[in-house]
């Protein structure tokens, strides 16, 4: 796998990171430790680089499963997409290394585990909280918009938290590089008709849908077109049936806001550096970006 810049760290602020620079890695340059979690092809660990002492997360995925599930392209797009990315809410990748039947992941190690697990155990945030990270995810999104990449699995399942209580935004599996796309598809952008260079906008514009059913379900603990069967929820997708019950109690600010992003035509939903505007997310948004519970 000849991808994302050899194997080396590139957040050059990190002294501890720094240091260990320049270098290919082996499982030998870790101590591993408990496990973390469990994905789809394999596990992840806390582990330490034994030079710098970093602490890291190392996700350990099978060649064999990867290949039997013909998802190899998937993975080395989202190594190369999400080493290139360095913003506080994105999950950093620092390398990868493999041997024979494994490939390894460095990655940035999100202290505090699992948004999804918070809100199973809160049922539902308090609007400060929902705020918070709705601003921090907005943040993180302009910035892989900015750099032409759509994430395009925004999810509480996708969403870590780190030591400092930061939102961490992880799993780039399904994300898309428009550019490198665009780039492959038809040479170059210069011959591109004027639809098809605003098409990189309105694709980005699928960020702003997730983060609105997010932002529901920070709020109310469902998703919002949640129903018993599959071609219900489609049903109400397509529709936008959109319905706030009346508990737990949420102010109408808030409802807007979620109302703005869940817009049928695409090129209607509220603009990310807009809805950091909006009165709900400056009156309830830690300035910090921090939430600490
Ligand atoms: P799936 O596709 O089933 O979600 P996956 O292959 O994407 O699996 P991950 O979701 O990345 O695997 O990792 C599995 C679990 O390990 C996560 O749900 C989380 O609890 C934990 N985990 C993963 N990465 C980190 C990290 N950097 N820091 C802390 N915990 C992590
Ligand atoms: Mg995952």
């Amino acid at each position: 796998m000849a991808i994302a810049s050899e194997t080396q760290p590139q957040d050059k602020t990190s002294s501890e990171v720094s240091a260990v620079e320049k270098r290919r890695w082996t499982l030998n340059d870790f101590d591993i430790g408990k496990p973390l979690g469990r994905g789809k092809f394999g596990h992840v660990y806390l582990a330490r680089e034994k030079r710098s002492n970093h602490i890291v997360a190392l996700k350990v995925l099978f060649k064999s499963q990867l290949q039997q599930s013909q998802v190899e392209h998937q993975l080395r797009r989202e190594v190369e997409i999400q080493s290139h990315l360095r913003h506080p809410n994105i999950l950093s990748l620092y390398g990868y290394f493999y041997d024979q039947k494994r490939v390894y992941l460095i990655l940035e190690y999100a202290a505090k585990g699992e948004v999804y697990k918070e809100l199973q155990k809160c049922k539902y945030f308090s609007e400060r909280r929902a705020a918070t990270y709705v601003a921090s995810l907005a943040r993180a999104l302009i910035y892989c918009h900015g750099k032409h990449v759509i994430h395009r699995d925004i999810k509480p399942e996708n969403l870590l938290i780190g030591a400092q209580s930061e939102l961490k935004i992880a799993d780039f599996g399904w994300s898309v590089h428009t550019f490198n796309r665009r780039r492959t598809m038809c040479g170059t952008l210069d011959y591109l008709p004027p639809e098809m260079v605003e098409s990189v906008e309105h694709d980005a514009s699928v960020d702003i849908w997730s983060l609105g059913i997010l932002c529901y379900e920070f709020l109310y603990g469902v998703p919002p077109f949640e129903a018993k069967e599959h071609s219900d929820t489609y049903r109400r997708i397509v529709q936008v049936d959109l319905k706030f019950p009346p508990k737990p109690i949420v102010s109408s600010a808030a409802k807007d806001l979620i109302a703005q992003m869940l817009v049928k035509d695409s090129s209607q939903r509220l603009p990310l550096h807009k809805l950091l505007e909006q009165p709900w997310i400056v009156q309830n948004a830690e300035p910090s970006g921090v939430y600490k519970v």
